[in-house]
């Protein structure tokens, strides 16, 4: 089975939704097998969005994300990575299909809830960033 990294962001911690965005993971048949609640530093922030460096929005981005404490978990399931990406919806709310997470729940096209990997291959790099192998369970 696959595994794919998911983050719930600062403004959905901030509103007390982690319970509401996991049930949606549940739901959909995905399995929380790690998860922790941190506060990402800048630099860790940085380096994770890293490929974001030269987009014109990466300053606010990384301001954003270390705004408040974030949950880092790992999603597993059948093709956890794309079917994750449906239950999020479209990066920008506005776009998003009606119940995808983002449509629900997201503020804006930054503060857009959660993050999820966008390939078996990031997954695997940003999963191996925050967690170690036997704290997935
Ligand atoms: P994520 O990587 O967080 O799962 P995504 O893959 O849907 O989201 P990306 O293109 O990878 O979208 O952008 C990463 C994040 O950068 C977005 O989730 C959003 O928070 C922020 N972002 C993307 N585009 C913009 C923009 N035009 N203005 C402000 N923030 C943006
Ligand atoms: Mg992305």
């Amino acid at each position: 089975t696959e595994r794919t990294l998911s983050i719930i962001k600062p403004d959905a911690t901030r509103r007390n939704l982690t319970g509401k965005i996991n049930a949606r993971f549940e739901e959909a048949g995905l399995r929380i097998v790690a998860q922790k609640r941190v506060q990402l530093t800048k630099a860790q922030a940085g380096q994770f969005y890293s490929v974001h460096a030269e987009r014109s929005f990466f300053g606010e981005l990384v301001d954003f994300m270390i705004s408040g404490p974030v949950v880092v978990q790992v999603l597993e399931g059948e093709g956890a990575v794309a079917r994750n990406r449906e239950i999020m919806g479209a990066t920008n709310p506005a776009n998003a299909a009606p119940g995808t997470i983002r449509a629900d729940f997201a503020e804006s096209v930054e503060a857009n809830s959660v993050h999820g990997s966008d390939s078996a291959e990031n997954a695997a790099i940003e999963i191996s960033y925050f967690f170690s192998g036997c704290e997935i369970v």
